[in-house]
């Protein structure tokens, strides 16, 4: 078991959010996953470690760690995908529409701007990521 999956178990039981053998296998294959995932995608991956993974239970833990901040949701064309993202500072998600990896990048000077903008607005921000659409360096189309 990933250690990231056993910190994130111990704090949402710490909630009073029960993890049952399912939940787990599902929250595992999210921390594992290298790019976003489909809700059918991550359903596939959890049945191989536990068979009695169903689609309810997917979104019923996908609901509780975006709840708790442990994920965020992007849409890509008419599609919601799903990836991991603890980072609570704003940075940015490069999200590539063809094969849906997602990069994190920073931008202190960036962020440092926009933050304090955003205060002097009196505005609470509650999601810290800035989506970008596009295709990333591999996919491109080559010359
Ligand atoms: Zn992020
Ligand atoms: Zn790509």
């Amino acid at each position: 078991m990933l250690k990231r999956t056993r910190d994130i178990q111990k704090a949402l039981s710490e909630s009073g959010y029960r993890i049952t053998q399912p939940r787990q296998a599902v929250i595992e294959v999210i921390l594992r996953a290298r790019r976003s995932l489909s809700p059918e995608e991550i359903l596939a991956r959890a049945r191989k470690i536990d068979p009695g993974v169903g689609l309810a239970t997917v979104y019923r833990t996908l609901d509780v760690l975006h709840a708790e901040g442990y994920l965020e949701r992007v849409r890509i064309g008419n599609k919601g995908y799903t990836l991991t993202c603890t980072e609570k500072t704003l940075h940015f998600h490069l999200i590539c529409e063809r094969c849906r990896t997602v990069t994190e990048l920073q931008s202190d000077r960036f962020s440092r701007d926009l933050m304090a903008q955003l205060r002097a607005a009196g505005f609470e921000a509650r999601k810290h990521a800035i989506e970008i659409i596009g295709r990333c360096a591999k996919c491109q189309p080559s010359e």
